[in-house]
């Protein structure tokens, strides 16, 4: 459903992204993660059409990102700090973009906004709420239009433990529903039980893509961060590059 091949992106003499092609499919979870600055929010940038590439292109169901906005239809995104009007109210901005989106999608999926009960917040100004509340607005959001890819941006950073757990049992089940879902996260231990994929970016280099079961029989570790930890050892002495501290800063 989502395909990058050949995806470089510079800023000035800075290689961002590095010819990183992937293929993430409907059903799967990824976690893209990896060190700051490795190129991740760049990656979702050109995905969502916030970032040109200098070379290759990313297709989202067949259409190519350069073309037309109007696959981003298809996305629900949820960035890691939810920028909306501070004088508007949470009925407002949630009214808004439903006027925005509506006719392209009557289908709205309000179970997240019941779970961490938002209706009760309504009328609270956006400049009011906490940043963990901004938080819950920016994932209700995400999922509201019922989009088949879910995009989420360190998306348990500023929740408090409850919350998180609703937010990670509302991803299960989109996930079995069939929808693709992309987590960005330098918290391993937070997408243990979410993900089916690991995508591990270095330096705007793809390293791998690999199921989260192969990872852990490859490696002979049953939990995550371990099995990637060894993963990037045998990288590290294969390609003799010093990636060790990158990686043990991620856990
Ligand atoms: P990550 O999300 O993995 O932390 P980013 O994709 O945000 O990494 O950034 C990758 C690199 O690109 C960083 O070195 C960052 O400073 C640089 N970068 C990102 N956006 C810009 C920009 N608009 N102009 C210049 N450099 C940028
Ligand atoms: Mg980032």
């Amino acid at each position: 459903m989502i395909t990058a091949a050949h995806l470089t992106k510079r800023f000035g003499r800075l290689t961002v992204l590095d010819d990183v092609s992937v293929t993430l499919q409907p059903g799967q979870a990824v976690s893209l993660i990896g060190p700051n600055g490795s190129g991740k929010t760049t990656f979702i940038k050109c995905l969502l059409g916030l970032v040109i590439p200098e070379e290759g292109d990313m297709h989202v169901a067949g259409q190519s990102v350069r073309d037309h906005w109007s696959y981003r239809d298809r996305i629900g995104y949820m960035p890691q700090i939810s920028r909306y009007p501070d004088n508007m109210t949470i009925r407002q901005v949630i009214s808004l973009m439903t006027d925005i989106r509506q006719g392209k999608n009557a289908q709205l999926d309000t179970e997240l906004i019941d779970a961490f009960g938002l209706p009760a917040l309504y009328d609270k100004t956006m400049r009011s709420l906490s940043g963990g509340t901004r938080q819950k607005v920016g994932a209700c959001l995400a999922f509201l239009f019922n989009p088949p890819i879910l995009i989420l941006d360190e998306p348990t950073a500023g929740l408090d433990p409850l919350a998180s757990e609703i937010l990670k049992a509302k991803v299960l089940r989109e996930k079995a529903n069939g929808k693709l879902i992309l987590i960005t996260s330098h918290i391993l231990s937070d997408l243990d039980e979410l993900t089916s994929d690991i995508m591990y970016m270095q330096e705007g280099r793809l390293q791998f893509l690999e199921s989260v079961d192969w990872l852990k029989q490859k490696t002979g570790e049953t939990k995550l961060n371990r099995a990637i930890a060894r993963l990037m050892a045998t990288h590290d002495s294969a390609t003799k590059t010093n990636a060790d501290e990158p990686v043990r800063s991620l856990f």
